[in-house]
């Protein structure tokens, strides 16, 4: 059975073709700039090594699929001789609200019920159900099942997911926690309680997801409780553009100050802090600790409010689980910085929190990298949410 793993955003198409009896990915690709001037695939399939580039106009998602659906057929660079050999498609979903607790077979109410998500994702839901429709049309027999970044989150308990606002908005909006990247703390997680050779249900696991966009989550007995993303993924750590927790306040303040609108005090929040906003270097971690080593203050004080956050979290959610078994790294930074990883464990000591900087000089593999008499285990875990997606597409198709 091979799985082929969607991830539709505004302009772009992500996708692996995954044969399921081995896990091996067969082929892999990425559509980009669709709709705009330059748009063109990327595809690269396991045997031989073998990469393509194509660079044609393409002005949609519908277009963009079938090129990727050329492509893993073509007799030169392919990856199978016929569609027929794609028995199932999975999509990732950024929002399924409070609608979905799980992952599920989309059929026509699905779709209605997403579109009804809209309001709570309104950049993210258009793409992915662009993505579902182009699918729908070009090969429309074959099963396709929603996998949401929100799913996972679903278990956390009310006193959790709840903000300290008027009640009525919770009610009239949904405005409340929702929790995203859940099905990359899904995924890792149950992989450390593989590596350490425990069942999940008798852990008690932070899972730290440093890429980019930034969380961390809490789970106990293989269920998140609480997560740093809210309500949107601007909540929680400071991440590369993202402010993540603020004093509210600010945000009128700053809009009088500045004379900024809704729109452009958006753009503040999401494009243009983080550590962007305090560094004035960047948003990649690696520049910015570049510019620190060469003597940059700001670049330097950008990754201790960043680490700082992480560790803040770290120990409040080892606080709400009454205590933690296993810390787990994943995502951009999280897999391959060695600095950031010694810095948000030091002085963490107090709680069972113990190093090995020896084991933690490596990049992008999974190790445990506590050391031996370290009450909590640390581990790094390269994430991979499109073999999450396939394993549950597969799940429910079969
Ligand atoms: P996204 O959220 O876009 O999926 P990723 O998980 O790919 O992000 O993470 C990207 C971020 O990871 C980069 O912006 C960079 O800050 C960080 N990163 C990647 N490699 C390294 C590295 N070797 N050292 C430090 N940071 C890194």
């Amino acid at each position: 059975m091979n799985v082929l793993v969607i991830n539709c955003g505004s302009s772009s198409l992500k996708y692996q073709l995954i044969d399921m009896k081995t896990e091996n990915v067969l082929a892999k690709g990425l559509v980009e700039r669709i709709g705009i001037e330059g748009s063109r695939l990327k595809h690269e399939t396991a045997k031989l090594d073998d990469k393509v580039v194509i660079k044609q106009p393409i002005k949609d998602h519908k277009d963009a699929l079938k090129l990727v659906l050329d492509a893993l057929v073509d007799e030169k660079h392919g990856a199978i001789k016929d569609m027929s050999e794609i028995n199932a498609v999975g999509h990732r979903v950024v929002h399924g609200g409070e609608k979905f607790s799980g992952s599920v077979v989309i059929d026509d109410e699905v779709i209605k019920a997403l579109e009804e998500c809209i309001e709570l994702a309104p950049l993210h839901n258009p793409p992915n159900l662009m993505g579902i429709r182009a699918c729908q049309e070009l090969m429309p027999n074959v099963p396709m099942v929603g996998v949401f970044d929100t799913a996972f989150h679903q278990t956390m308990p009310k006193h959790a997911y709840i903000y300290p606002l008027p009640y009525e908005l919770y009610e009239k909006y949904g405005v409340r926690k929702y929790g995203f990247h859940g099905t990359s703390h899904r995924y890792v997680s149950q992989r450390a309680a593989e590596i350490l050779g425990k069942d999940i249900k008798e852990l008690k696991i932070i899972t730290c997801h440093l890429g980019n966009g930034a969380s961390l989550a809490a789970i106990q007995n293989g269920k998140s409780v609480d997560t740093s993303m809210g309500f949107t993924p601007l909540e929680g750590l400071v991440m590369g553009t993202r402010c993540g927790d603020i004093d509210p306040a600010i945000v009128t303040f700053v809009m009088e100050k500045e004379n900024l609108d809704i729109n452009g005090m958006n753009n503040l929040l999401n494009k243009k802090s983080g550590v962007l906003g305090i560094s004035g270097v960047s948003s990649d971690f690696r520049d910015i600790e570049e510019a620190a080593a060469n003597g940059n203050e700001r670049a330097k004080l950008a990754i201790d409010k960043f680490d700082m956050r992480v560790k803040k979290y770290i120990a409040a959610y080892a606080a709400v689980m009454g205590g933690v078994d296993a810390i787990v790294f994943t995502a951009g930074l999280g897999e391959n910085s060695i600095t950031n990883r010694e810095a948000i464990c030091e002085n963490l000591e107090f709680m069972g929190v113990k190093l090995d900087k020896e084991k933690n000089n490596i990049r992008g593999k999974e190790a445990v990298v506590s050391t031996e008499d370290s009450k909590v285990k640390i581990l790094v875990i390269p994430t991979n949410e499109e073999l999450m997606i396939a394993r549950d597409t597969i799940d429910l198709v079969k």
